[in-house]
């Protein structure tokens, strides 16, 4: 039996389900969960979306985005728990304290990293996104994707294809895409959506996160910080730079971009990117983080002088291996 059918297989045993993500979701988790509520619910399903925070404000305008619960009644049944987009079971965040992990549980996912904590698994790193390998599930249970549905897994894809430019896009990528958009999106809505309405406490932390710009000597590691203080004078709130990753990644010559934002004091999250084949996931790792080999993230405790440290000697000795097998270090 393929790994689609043994999770409609699994989803079929039972009535009642909870959908879960990783915290500060954003397109791919956001858009596969209200995808999967709608699958389930053409499933014949009762199925409840539970997430540790709301989804950020740009992504509102996903259809049925105010499904999305951040608590439950005590006394909400579930007979298995989805977790869509989640590599680690812990990643789910506070609601790890609140649920009942020992139900049955649906692992749906394309991190490099994923834990398999599931007892069902269906994980491709390969995939561009969750929301592809969602598509092919639904074609799999032979549920038509109304335009409602498209829209979530197009704006999913779109997030974590980077607008279709990153090295996890395929043609077939571009096939489900096309499908979807046959199926009713407005590609340029959802793209001013996005990528369009950007505020301009947000503006302002870019350009005061871009004036922290550091480069390595040979100038292959290129990062940047943003600070408690940064924030408050920006008028700026944690999670409006996302994407602010992009602009350090895109420098000439740079290999490994690096974000590290103080969240609270003493606490310090590190969006890490590459643009060779460097596996940022191992470094990630170390840290007890993890994503996929180009795009990864962990958070460390301690002051941004040390986090900054600590990370910048991991990648210096860490073996970074290549697609063809050699490994490499990277000199700083
Ligand atoms: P981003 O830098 O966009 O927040 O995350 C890039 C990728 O790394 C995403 O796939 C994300 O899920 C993953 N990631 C980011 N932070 C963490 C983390 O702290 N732990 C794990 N396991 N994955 C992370
Ligand atoms: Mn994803």
């Amino acid at each position: 039996m393929n790994k689609f059918k043994k999770v409609l297989k699994e989803i079929n045993k039972h009535k009642n389900f909870l959908i879960t993500s990783h915290i500060n979701p954003e397109g791919d988790s956001i858009g596969s969960q209200l995808a999967f509520l709608y699958l389930l619910k053409v499933m014949g399903k009762n199925a409840r979306i539970l997430n540790s925070g709301k989804p950020g404000p740009k992504y509102k305008f996903l259809p049925n985005s105010k499904k999305i619960l951040t608590k439950i009644n005590k006394d909400t049944r579930y007979d298995a728990i989805c977790f869509l987009d989640c590599a680690d079971i812990k990643r789910i965040g506070g609601i790890y304290e609140v649920i009942d992990l020992s139900k049955p549980k649906i692992n749906i996912d394309h991190h490099l990293s994923n834990k398999r904590f599931g007892n069902v698994n269906l994980i491709d790193s390969r995939a561009s996104s969750t929301a592809e390998i969602l598509y092919i599930l639904f074609k799999e249970a032979k549920v038509k994707i109304n335009k409602e549905t498209a829209i979530c897994l197009y704006t999913a894809i779109l997030t974590d294809t980077g607008s279709f430019n990153y090295s996890n896009v395929t043609s077939f990528t571009h096939k489900v895409v096309s499908h979807l958009i046959d199926a009713g999106v407005d590609t340029n809505n959802i793209y001013k959506k996005v990528y369009e309405e950007i505020s301009p406490s947000a503006m302002r932390l870019l350009g005061s996160a871009l004036s922290t710009l550091k480069l390595s000597p040979n100038k292959r590691i290129a990062w940047m910080q943003i600070t408690k203080d940064m924030l408050k004078k920006c008028g700026a709130g944690l999670g409006e730079q996302e994407n602010f990753i992009n602009f350090p990644r895109s420098i000439k010559g740079v290999k490994i971009a690096i974000l590290f934002t103080e969240i609270a004091p003493g606490k310090i999250k590190v969006n890490l990117r590459s643009n060779d084949d460097i596996d940022v996931n191992e470094i990630a790792s170390h840290f007890g983080g993890g994503g996929h080999r180009k795009a990864s993230g962990c958070t460390i405790k301690g002051s941004l002088a040390e986090a900054k440290k600590k990370v910048l000697s991991e990648i210096k000795i860490a073996p970074f291996a290549f697609p063809n097998g050699a490994y490499t270090k990277c000199r700083i």
